[in-house]
């Protein structure tokens, strides 16, 4: 008997104990009985020739993995799991079936993907994973630069001057039809032509306020101009709820302006807070902006949901939560998880906890020069750590260190305690590799296995080990399947 093999009757022995009932365990996969263990995986790999069943069984071997989040439709190479050339396109991985799109000015036939020609990615996965007792999720987190597909222009988010957004922060208008059709036809197609077990949506952005302050990691160099959306769409929906767009503008522009001269080292007279509270104060339309964005992302995510059900209840939907929630206090305000318990089959926190470090510095670096500019480094770490609930490393060690499994515990404990009395499970992300910059830090077996630990100690019902497979050293995702086996899981 081989190792897996070994693991397997391992652990239906277990489940038979638990369940007492032969016919029902025999239906499932062993670890599903027992936990839930996914991770985020590129089509890349799996079309290799041989690649399928040898990263599956890596998979199940070494880290206990009983759910695949395969990057179904990406234009990045990164995600698509391919090397980035010149000509790398991206878009869909599976077959595209036209009949589920509508409403919409993207032709789905311009959004097949052309690397991999005549490799449907589902259709080859799904059965195979399927066979394992491996779930497949279809995983979909939206690209902030503009792919080069006829029409996804029209998709795109517009600045405060009217200008198009093609790259971060900016993505394609949750209030723009052309873009949630799209997104809802995609669902649709992916979840009837295959026998998938849900999906996972994610977006990496956050409303015009906090996009014009630059508020989260590499964002001290944006352009507080350059904030979105002000588009017709948007336009459109404020005023229908009697929102000035007009005196939207002007406070956007107030607020530019404000950024500006953080930027340049000029201190407001009354200091850098009190300017802030004063535009917020004199424009309250700042906010009202801020928040039809936010409600628009959280009116999509519902869509999905609603999208998903209907096509078969069994299915799963949940979202990937941009980590800027976990320095962004505005951002994790806005990312309320008992109000999207009602559309969240399940949320996944993401909380790589190596390159933790270097982005909160990056993100100080950049409300440092604005909202908190009145605070040193070492001051407003320490503010960071209060209202967030932290005890991590001081400033001098912080990218050094990364930050520690205690904030897995914490931040996933936070959201267990959000979610109290609701349905909505919690699989947060595990950092396996996310890359760091030189000196520091780095994923190591022991981390990985703290980490995950640490998430089931706050009460997570499960992990997704992320961001991509390809990312990860085999001894670092080991570290996993060596928590999962301390916890009796695997
Ligand atoms: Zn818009």
């Amino acid at each position: 008997m081989d190792r897996r093999e070994f693991v397997k009757t391992a652990a239906l022995t277990g489940a038979a104990a638990l369940t007492g009932s032969p016919a029902a365990m025999a239906a499932q996969t062993p670890a599903a009985n027992k936990t839930f263990v996914g991770i985020q995986i590129p089509v890349g790999p799996l079309a290799e020739p041989g690649g399928l069943d040898r990263v599956l069984d890596e998979l199940q071997r070494v880290a206990h993995v009983n759910a695949l989040f395969l990057h179904t439709s990406t234009y990045s190479a990164d995600r698509a799991g391919v090397r980035a050339t010149a000509t790398f396109r991206g878009g869909n991985y599976a077959t595209v079936h036209p009949q589920y799109y509508h409403d919409t000015v993207l032709k789905p036939e311009d959004t097949r993907a052309p690397e991999f020609p005549g490799f449907d990615a589902l259709a080859v996965v799904v059965p195979a994973a399927r066979k394992r007792g491996m779930k497949t999720f279809c995983w979909i987190i939206e690209d902030n630069s503009l792919p080069k597909v006829p029409n996804m222009d029209k998709l795109w988010e517009t600045d405060l001057y009217g200008r198009p957004v093609t790259r971060h922060p900016g993505g394609p208008c949750f209030n723009n039809p052309n873009y949630t059709n799209y997104l809802l036809g995609l669902v649709e197609d992916q979840c009837r032509s295959y026998e998938v077990d849900g999906i996972m949506f994610g977006s990496e952005r956050q409303g015009p306020l906090g996009s014009s302050l630059g508020a989260y990691h590499n964002g001290s160099r944006a352009d507080p101009g350059a904030t979105c959306c002000f588009c017709s769409f948007c336009e459109a929906k404020g005023r229908k709820q009697g929102i000035d767009f007009a005196r939207v503008k002007q406070g956007y522009q107030a607020l530019e302006k404000y950024v500006r001269a953080g930027r340049a080292g000029q201190r407001p007279v009354d200091g850098f807070y009190v300017a802030f509270w004063r535009i917020l104060s004199e424009y309250p339309e700042v906010q009202a902006w801020e928040r039809l964005w936010t409600s628009a992302q959280q009116e999509t995510y519902a869509a999905l949901h609603a999208r998903v059900k209907a096509i078969r209840t069994g299915l799963q939907a949940g979202w990937h939560i941009w980590q800027n929630a976990s320095w962004n206090p505005m951002y994790r305000a806005e990312q309320d998880f008992a109000a999207m318990a009602p559309f969240s089959d399940y949320v996944k926190p993401t909380l790589y906890n190596n390159c933790a470090g270097e982005r909160m510095i990056s993100y100080m670096e950049s409300v440092g020069q604005n909202i908190h500019g009145d605070l040193t480094r070492a001051e407003l770490l320490d503010f960071e750590y209060k209202v967030l609930n932290y005890n991590e490393a001081p400033l001098d060690k912080l990218a050094a260190a990364g930050f520690s499994a205690d904030y897995v515990y914490r931040e996933t404990k936070r959201t267990i305690d959000d979610l109290a009395g609701k349905s909505t499970l919690v699989w947060p992300g595990i950092d396996i590799d996310v890359p760091t910059a030189g000196g520091h830090s780095k994923c190591t077996p022991e981390g990985v296995r703290d980490a995950v630990l640490a998430a089931y100690k706050g009460g997570a019902q499960g992990v997704i080990l992320s961001r991509n497979y390809t990312e990860m050293k085999p001894q670092n995702l080991r570290g996993a399947g060596i928590a999962l086996e301390q916890l009796g899981l695997a």
